[in-house]
């Protein structure tokens, strides 16, 4: 895949599952860890920048990109497209630096088959209910958002046994601990295979 076994982590779970918050410690732990910054369609959120939270994009510039091949994966979620730029994705593989991606079922499962060696990763909740809770705490989405959110959610739990690994997210630290296990473990496999 890349020179010095880099490895590109898809990261996947529904909507409130703590997604970004698992990266955030994966990277802290890991500061040379390249997050990919997606491109959405859907409107910023309060405190979100773009270009570093999110290329955020109207329907047609997306499109637009889609078109001119310069989106590796994408999808669509609750109503607005969400998809991986490829330039970057293609420049740290070539420097063989470690890539995560936050991104949906479809997203990881294309981005596995395109680069079969990626690890793809579901993070479960420990139920439903705790997921609502999570969601509402957040406080970013609308009543109604929210119910989109968690009607996706039971389609995406359905579709966890498709990945390489999948981590309930019950305790924060011990799912770090968990994940941050998985890599070295994929980590020492391919440095076993390259011997
Ligand atoms: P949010 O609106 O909460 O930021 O993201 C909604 C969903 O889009 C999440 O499940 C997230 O993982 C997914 N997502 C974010 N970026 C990408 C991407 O580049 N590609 C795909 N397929 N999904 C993404």
């Amino acid at each position: 895949m890349s020179k010095n076994q880099a490895l590109v982590i898809c990261i996947s779970g529904p909507s409130g599952v703590g997604k970004d918050t698992v990266i955030t410690r994966l990277r802290r732990l890991n500061p040379d860890m390249w997050l990919s910054v997606s491109a959405t369609s859907r409107k910023p959120r309060e405190r979100e920048i773009d270009q570093k939270d999110y290329f955020f994009l109207t329907e047609e510039e997306f499109q637009h990109r889609i078109e001119a091949g310069e989106i590796l994966e994408y999808d669509r979620f609750c109503g607005a497209y969400y998809g991986t730029p490829r330039t970057a994705v293609e420049e740290k593989l070539a420097e063989g630096r470690d890539i995560i991606m936050d991104i949906t079922v479809k997203g990881a499962l294309a981005i596995k088959e395109a680069l079969p060696e990626a690890v793809t990763i579901f993070l479960l909740p420990p139920d439903l209910d705790t997921l609502r809770m999570r969601l509402s705490a957040r406080g970013t989405e609308t009543e109604e958002a929210i119910e989109a959110r968690l009607a996706k959610a039971q389609s995406e739990i359905d579709q966890a046994t498709k990945f390489d690994h999948t981590v309930t997210n019950r305790d924060l630290d011990q799912c770090v601990a968990e994940i941050k296990e998985i890599i070295r473990q994929e980590k020492s496999r391919r440095i076993a295979d390259v011997n």
